[in-house]
């Protein structure tokens, strides 16, 4: 039984995780739910959480099962079905039920059933749209009078979505195989209030059940952990049996056929990808899965699946648990497709198991998973490769911040939204990299790495299917460490925890990489030698022999050579005479580095390079680098040349953020699929796809800075 695992919680204004079942908050507002009738800010004075219309509200529930049941309409790209939600009220006076929605989504009706109330079925309830933010509306219905605190009541909400930002529709020539068309879902972070009304929230965890009816020949996928097939219907179902919350709720559909990699993993892809993923990753999950297990106690969710989805995946993975998706663009580079599915299995326990309650503190998430995907990869390859790994992402997070400047409000590891603000401007590496610097230095105060595994298992078993806050980590931490709370170390000076979350800037301490000096060295060595100026001498050259580097050694030396551009002509020609053909037979992480040298340095010769990567790479990650960096120097009519070659063969979303990067003189990245770095509001705006925003007031350049060099994971 679902209720069994569940451990439902609700996020209380004071931003303390109670039990949703015996749901007090001394704090709460009297006023109740409504239009305006917010909890009062409490001692905490941070919440609501500004980026959830029912945030008002959903603390007024206890939501115990979701159920979807679903028809996909591949020919006129919707969903249509309805949403059953099962809620008890856990406190008096409530008439509202306020949820998350979005204009993409139409509302046929809505109905409740209180079971033990005398009424005979149904009842059909009124209920009203209001906008909300760019992102999302506001879905207020009303409640029958029978409804009543901890009395189960049920509702059902029947709806079609079609092209909402969490759904992404691909016509079959978007797909690897170019036969059928396929669709897949993506919630992170506020998005799957285009796909089903829902808390949208990751303070509220669910069960969740699906029926799903697809047209022949299409194999349907969810983040659950069971399910099964009726050829007869053409009819998929699906059980989560653990809570997750809405973000987690993930969905793909297509021409997808498996293989077994292990006893509870398979990878999924369409059929002329699936034996090279399988090849790539081989037993290598369970070996993966093994390590986690031994570091952090058992894994929760049963299957441990891999799905490869086509280029036009706008991110490069996403932990749905039971199911991670990834990019299939990713099988080309061994060594980020081993740290990307680690990175996701590591959420298995930092951020499926145990999630961040608001998304303002999401390196509770992906600060804890970077933490605990180098714990993996330090048993399973090596601290040398490890530190290796994180010597290449933290040159990234002080590229990033000298782009933003070392006071601007999104380096903090608990930033405070404005209204209106998308949670996706968090994606950045302060969120990962600041976040690991911070569990690093934990680990480091505990004396002992594999002391501080121990903690960290505790905390997994006792915060499991809950959502907390960093005062419950930090609280569990000294509390799980006596001597570390006597000793006082939260107010070190200078390394106060509370300037560890709310300070700008960089991480206060990082940890000792020199374990990594071995591989390294002969990078910095190698960076140094072309930064003189002129071509090296060519005997110095021919010591260092990059076809034996890794790929982690490559991209460094090319990242820090990209920080050192623009460079002396003789020295491109010099460095296009030595690596650009072993280049060409490297994988993407490494070419669009090269390339990215090429635009920036206007190095004519290998220009032919690029066009041949643009019009062969067809994802966010190798695309919109390359077009940023082309519109910003001489080259920006190739840019467009290309551009009109290949745009049939990108995603609608895709050919927006180009269009926009190519034709607009302003260098805000306003796509709602790309998020800028900025934590200034756009205006609310109704429309399913909102245009580009103007530049706000005060969000200066360095505030409207998309990611960019950055190969982010979710
Ligand atoms: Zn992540």
């Amino acid at each position: 039984m679902a209720e069994l695992h569940q451990r439902p919680t609700t996020l209380c204004c004071c931003r303390k995780v109670l039990p949703a079942s015996g749901g007090r908050c001394g704090e709460l507002g009297g006023a109740g739910p409504g239009p305006g009738a917010g909890p009062d800010p409490g001692a905490g004075g941070r919440c609501p959480p500004l980026d959830v219309a029912s945030a008002s509200n959903f603390h007024c529930f206890q939501l115990r099962h979701l159920h979807l049941d679903l028809r996909l309409n591949f020919a006129v790209k919707e969903m249509s079905g309805w949403l059953v939600l099962d809620l008890a009220p856990v406190r008096p006076g409530v008439q509202t039920l306020v949820l998350d929605s979005h204009p993409s989504l139409l509302i046929h009706s809505i109905d409740c059933k209180v079971p033990g109330s005398g009424q005979d079925g149904p009842v059909s309830l009124t209920y009203r749209v209001d906008p909300f933010t760019d992102y999302g509306s506001s879905l207020n219905i009303s409640l029958p009078a029978a409804v009543k605190p901890s009395r189960l009541f049920q509702i059902t909400v029947r709806y079609t979505t079609t092209d909402g930002p969490a759904i992404w529709w691909l016509d079959s020539e978007l797909t690897c195989s170019q036969s059928r068309p396929l669709v897949f879902t993506q919630g992170h972070s506020v998005c799957n209030r285009s796909f089903f009304p829902c808390f949208d929230t990751p303070a509220v965890k669910s069960t969740y059940t699906a029926t799903v009816r697809v047209p022949d020949g299409v194999t349907v996928l969810m983040s659950a952990s069971r399910s099964s097939y009726s050829k007869q219907d053409r009819v998929f179902q699906f059980s989560m049996e653990f809570p997750v919350p809405s973000y987690l709720v993930a969905l793909v559909a297509g021409e997808l056929q498996h293989v077994d990699v292990g006893p509870r993993s398979r990878v999924w892809a369409e059929p002329c990808l699936l034996s090279c993923a399988v090849n790539k990753l081989g037993g290598s999950v369970e070996r993966w899965l093994g390590v986690a297990e031994d570091l952090f106690g058992p894994y929760l969710w049963g299957r441990c699946d891999i799905v490869f989805l086509p280029p036009s995946f706008p991110i490069v993975a996403m932990e749905n648990p039971c199911l991670t998706f990834i990019i299939a663009s990713i099988l080309e580079s061994r060594e980020f497709l081993l740290i990307d599915v680690i990175h996701e299995i590591a959420h298995g326990w930092f951020g499926n198991a145990v999630t961040n309650a608001t998304w303002e503190e999401m390196w509770l998430s992906e600060g804890l998973a970077t933490y605990a995907q180098r714990r993996i990869t330090t048993e399973a390859y090596g601290t040398a490769f490890t530190c290796l790994e994180t010597v290449f992402r933290l040159d990234a997070l002080h590229r990033q911040l000298r782009l933003l400047g070392d006071n601007n409000p999104v380096s903090k590891l608990q930033v405070k939204f404005e209204p209106g603000v998308n949670p996706s401007t968090l994606m950045n590496l302060f969120t990962y990299e600041k976040g690991f610097c911070f569990v690093s230095y934990l680990s480091q105060l505990c004396g002992d790495v594999k002391r501080f595994d121990t903690f960290l298992r505790a905390y997994i078993s006792e915060f499991k299917f809950s959502s907390v806050v960093a005062q419950d980590l930090i609280d569990y931490f000294l509390g799980y460490f006596p001597e570390l709370k006597d000793a006082a170390v939260a107010q070190r000076e200078g390394l106060e925890f509370e300037r560890w979350l709310n300070g700008c800037g960089p991480p206060l301490c990082e940890p000792d990489l020199s374990a990594g000096g071995a591989l390294t060295r002969p990078v910095q060595e190698l960076c140094e030698l072309w930064a003189g100026g002129d071509p090296p001498d060519p005997q110095a050259l021919a010591t260092f022999d990059l076809s034996s580097w890794s790929t982690f050694q490559t991209v460094l030396f090319l990242d820090r050579m990209l920080d050192r551009s623009p460079l002396a002509h003789e020295v491109m020609v010099s460095l296009s005479s030595c690596y650009s053909s072993l280049f060409d037979g490297l994988n993407a992480e490494v070419q669009i580095r090269w390339l990215q040298m090429v635009v920036r340095n206007s190095f004519y010769p290998d220009l032919p390079r690029v066009r041949a990567f643009l019009h062969k790479h067809t994802s966010r990650m190798y695309t919109v680098p390359l077009y940023e960096d082309l519109v910003a120097g001489v080259m920006k009519c190739v840019a467009v040349e290309i551009f009109y070659q290949t745009q049939s063969r990108l995603h609608p979303n895709l050919r927006r953020t180009l269009q926009q990067i190519l034709f607009q003189t302003s260098a805000v990245a306003a796509n709602q699929n790309s998020p800028a770095l900025s934590l200034i509001p756009p205006s609310p705006s109704p429309s399913p796809s909102p245009s580009p925003q103007p530049p706000q007031p005060g969000a200066g350049t360095t505030a409207a800075i998309a990611l960019r060099d950055v190969n982010v994971s979710a």
